[in-house]
């Protein structure tokens, strides 16, 4: 569990039961657990095929009631005289089922919903009908989007319109006009203030959105002589996802405080503080500011929100605002597991056995047999010069054959002695403290790649993108001690799909520990804290599509429940996705083998059973199979 940090980003959700499998809780308190590997078992029993997107709705939850509850006590704490509300941004995960599951427990927490384009507002629409859920809408808008907020306002949504632009606020007085509907408004601001890590620039003088302070001005008369400065409820502001800083975000909040005190002061009626999201998820369990981990905890940032915010407003003798947090990231990333199955490329018995030239080497060629001296005598002594010797030799090894000195047997020797040197050499260096510098990284050559049946395009994308680090793990034998280190790569024909940075016991890794897998054993690795962006950033690379995902809840009697099932992608859905079709794609295969049948260069039963291969196929997942 230390080799892979589990302890300090886990979150307290994740253990190892007696069998050395990894398990998960439903909150951090909880004793109940479900032992992953039993259930992927089961999960494959029924038919359902890996990769598969494990969804614990509990953990969900638990992470809702969780950040509610630190609010709370920071909000008791500090006797703060408003209240805290989370607006859930929905493109952080869209999912129908989960966004519907964030409604249905967040209720008593009166969450809300944040959605930042016409199609997630029409998704936010949806799922607030029936439960008077409260939307924020960000991002750019249009008339026809000004419209529908509108008309959903006149029949009683709560709905805030946020004011990114002024050209927006135009608009909108415009059609409030014209439909003789008053919107409920909100303002957003451009911070000068910036966060940290991957996404500082959503904050700052140069940030994509908000109103600068004249165009704040500006807005206050647009509205006033409108008579709409009423309509103004909400200041929002939001400096990036992922803030690794504390300081960071005590420095926006000051000043975002400071200009929601100067409006009041000014006579507009803001009621919420919306401070947007970027708490952060400790990825690493570092508690570092490097971008995969933040340097607090989530009391923290409850605590400094509601002094900060409480702090300001006294100082300039305001009423404090009620608060809302967009928090996306800290909300769904934890509840998300993908577990896949690590193909079982181990051809060790396959491999030519060169073991006797170590008695009869007669007939070696004079390189091969200066590494065949090395590999006999190295130790601890002679450590540097002989892994200068070897990196020399493996190097004319490969000049000697491009220049036809060297057979290709021969090369095959030399390579097989590289690695068992290799070997040998760590074996050494692991026990010398500390490692000289230049022998801290050659263990690398020892890395082996295991490939895992996904696609990192489709399912953990900021890995490829952003370079940023998930938790990868095995689900089993976490009580023997791993004896490969291995790269992953997935299967896409991408060199690009290949993961060689870790989660490790003291920061990142060039290797995850992983264990040799047995002829005939299946073995498993999972991802996790992959809840929040990964699954709609996804994309088709290679036409590899959406995985199946099982949502799970937990159950006293029987360990589990499955709710529900989602089906991955048949590969002709992804087809259709780039405009083949499925049935003419059958269609023209058929006439093309009437054609060979009828010359006689296929069987009708092969034909047949051709045909029966690609309907399967087709029908069939997108990723592999036995
Ligand atoms: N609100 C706005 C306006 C955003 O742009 C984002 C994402 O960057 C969020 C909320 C969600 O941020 P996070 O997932 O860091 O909580």
């Amino acid at each position: 569990v230390k080799l892979y940090n589990m302890d300090n980003w886990g979150a307290d959700l994740f253990s190892i039961n007696k069998k050395g499998n990894i398990c998960v809780h439903p909150s951090s308190s909880s004793k109940q657990s479900i032992d992953l590997r039993a259930l992927v078992d089961d999960l494959i029993k029924r038919k359902i095929k890996p990769p598969i997107l494990l969804r614990f709705m509990d953990v969900l939850q638990g992470r809702i009631a969780s950040i509610n509850r630190v609010f709370k006590s920071a909000i008791q704490e500090n006797d703060y005289p408003a209240k805290y509300q989370t607006f859930f941004p929905i493109k952080v995960n869209q999912q129908r089922q989960v966004v519907e599951a964030i409604a249905n427990f967040g209720k008593r927490y009166n969450i809300g919903l944040e959605v930042g384009s016409k199609p997630e507002l029409v998704a936010g629409i949806s799922i607030s009908t029936g439960n008077g859920l409260p939307i924020i809408c960000n991002g750019y808008k249009d008339t026809e989007y000004i419209e529908t907020v509108l008309y959903a306002t006149k029949i009683g949504y709560d709905i805030t319109l946020v004011v990114e632009k002024l050209f927006e606020l135009e608009k909108i007085i415009e059609l409030s006009k014209k439909t003789g509907i008053q919107p409920k408004l909100g303002i957003r601001v451009k911070l000068s203030s910036k966060g940290t890590g991957k996404w500082a620039t959503s904050g700052g003088e140069d940030a994509k959105f908000g109103l600068r302070m004249s165009e704040i001005i500006a807005a206050i008369r647009m509205l006033e002589e409108h008579g709409l400065l009423d309509c103004v409820k909400l200041l929002h502001f939001h400096i990036g996802s992922q803030i690794t800083k504390i300081d960071k975000i005590k420095t926006a909040l000051i000043e975002g405080t400071r200009i929601y005190a100067e409006m009041r002061k000014l006579g507009v009626g803001i009621e919420f503080l919306d401070i947007g999201g970027g708490l952060g998820v400790d990825y690493d369990g570092s508690k570092s500011s490097y971008f995969s981990s933040v340097n607090y905890t989530v009391e923290e940032y409850a605590n400094d929100v509601i002094y900060q915010i409480k702090n300001i407003c006294e100082e300039a003798g305001v009423e404090c605002p009620n608060i809302i947090s967009e928090s996306g990231r800290a909300t769904v990333a934890h509840y998300s597991v993908l577990i896949t199955n690590v193909l079982n490329t181990n051809t060790q018995h396959l491999m030519p056995d060169f073991e006797e030239i170590l008695t009869q080497a007669e007939n070696l060629a004079p390189t091969v047999k200066k590494l065949m001296d090395i590999y006999k005598s190295i130790d601890r002594y002679s450590l540097r010069e002989d892994y200068h010797d070897t990196m020399q030799l493996i190097n004319e090894a490969v000049s000697l054959f491009n220049l036809g000195y060297l057979t290709l047997n021969d090369r095959a020797i030399a390579e097989w002695l590289y690695s068992k040197i290799i070997k040998k050499l760590n074996g050494i260096v692991e026990k010398i403290k500390p490692i000289p510098e230049e022998l801290q990284n050659f263990h690398l050559a020892l890395r082996q790649t295991y490939f895992a049946n996904f696609s990192l395009f489709q399912s953990i994308p900021d890995s490829w993108a952003i370079d940023q680090l998930f938790p990868i793990m095995p689900l089993q034998r976490l009580n023997q001690k791993p004896d490969v280190m291995a790269s992953i790569a997935d299967i896409t024909c991408d060199s690009d799909g290949e993961i060689t940075s870790f989660v490790g016991e003291t920061g990142r890794t060039k290797f995850l520990p992983l264990h040799r897998i047995r002829k005939e054993e299946d073995y498993f690795i999972g991802f996790f804290l992959i809840g929040a962006y990964q699954e709609i950033l996804g994309d088709m690379h290679n036409l590899f599509g959406d995985t199946n995902a099982v949502h799970i809840t937990f159950n006293k009697k029987t360990g589990y429940l499955i709710d529900t099932v989602i089906n991955g992608d048949a590969c002709w859905e992804s087809l259709k996705y780039v405009q083949y079709k499925g049935p003419e794609i059958l269609k023209h295969v058929r006439d093309n083998l009437e054609k060979s049948v009828a010359l006689r260069k296929i069987s009708i039963e092969e034909s047949s059973h051709f045909i029966e291969l690609l309907d399967r196929t087709l029908l069939g997942y997108t990723y592999l199979g036995e």
